[in-house]
């Protein structure tokens, strides 16, 4: 297990404990999440370290690596999916400025993201940790995707953009992938990371519950101002935040299931429409934001 006994975004050793969840998911055990009293940033306390946290992601139903169709929760994910790849393809090119140039995406999972950019003519190389998602979209798309040991291979200064979506709080060593990032891309390059918000309605309304904290799995709980400051204090400039409107079905729908309510589904889509419209009004309560940064 790893013990903090700093932030880890601003060093000091002044926090407290502010929450307890559950890993609702895999193995039920608790977990305490930490506030910084100085800098507002959360984290877990006491998570697992790389070559433990394995336990806690074996199985089918992480969607994330998986690409099965069992199950309403998992057809929706799915079908959304083709929808998200696209707006976030016309993301990238809007926010690098570039149409076809050379891109990293970190945490490639099951190789969609990485495969809809090289089909529209991007050069594209990916990092992923999990050995058979990684074979796998070598096979299927043809991506050249490396493990994470390998990242200090890359060339520096290569990349126009360099992708994350959903995967920064996934990562142990926080300050080893900041450095990367930033060796990595070309100057002026672009940093786009994609974060469930702990500022968000659905995270105040579902408290513990709120199934994007997801213990151990992720290990930093970012809203937009401790994100800032993390890469601000790194040397990038913010440039834009952005919402990602439809991640809150899932979120909500999942929050249900482990508040043990059997009308998961329905109560988590009709209270997710109410969040997504109050969030409309107020990007930066939305489930999951979209930074932009420029190097
Ligand atoms: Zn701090």
């Amino acid at each position: 297990m790893i013990h903090h006994e700093s932030c880890p975004v601003c060093y000091s050793s002044d926090f407290r404990h502010s929450l307890t969840c559950t890993d609702h998911f895999k193995s039920q055990e608790e977990f305490k999440l930490f506030t910084c009293s100085v800098c507002g940033f959360t984290f877990t306390q006491d998570h697992p370290a790389d070559d433990e946290a394995g336990k806690y992601y074996k199985s089918d139903d992480y969607i994330s690596h998986s690409d099965t169709s069992r199950g309403l929760v998992n057809k929706i994910y799915r079908l959304v999916r083709g929808m998200m790849l696209r707006k976030k393809r016309r993301l990238v090119v809007k926010a690098s400025g570039v149409q076809t140039g050379r891109i990293l995406d970190i945490g490639t999972g099951t190789g969609h993201f990485a495969f809809e950019m090289k089909k529209n003519g991007w050069i594209t190389s990916g990092i992923e940790i999990n050995g058979e998602a990684r074979q796998a979209s070598i096979e299927r798309f043809g991506l050249e995707i490396i493990s994470p040991e390998q990242i200090s291979s890359l060339v520096s200064a290569s990349y126009d953009c360099i992708t994350l979506w959903h995967v920064l709080e996934h990562f142990n060593d926080l300050s080893l992938y900041i450095r990367e990032i930033s060796r990595l891309l070309k100057p002026g390059g672009t940093l786009i990371v994609a974060l469930p918000n702990i500022n968000s309605f659905d995270a105040a309304h579902y408290k513990s519950h709120w199934a994007a904290y997801d213990v151990p799995r992720h290990v930093w709980h970012f809203n937009p101002d401790t994100f800032s400051f993390l890469f601000e204090s790194r040397g990038f400039k913010m440039t834009r935040v952005s919402a990602l409107p439809l991640d809150v079905f899932y979120i909500s729908i999942l929050s249900e299931k482990y508040r043990g309510n059997s009308l998961a589904f329905v109560t988590g889509m009709l209270k997710g429409a109410v969040f997504a419209i109050r969030a409309f009004f107020n990007i930066r309560k939305t489930s999951s934001l979209i930074y932009v940064l420029r190097k």
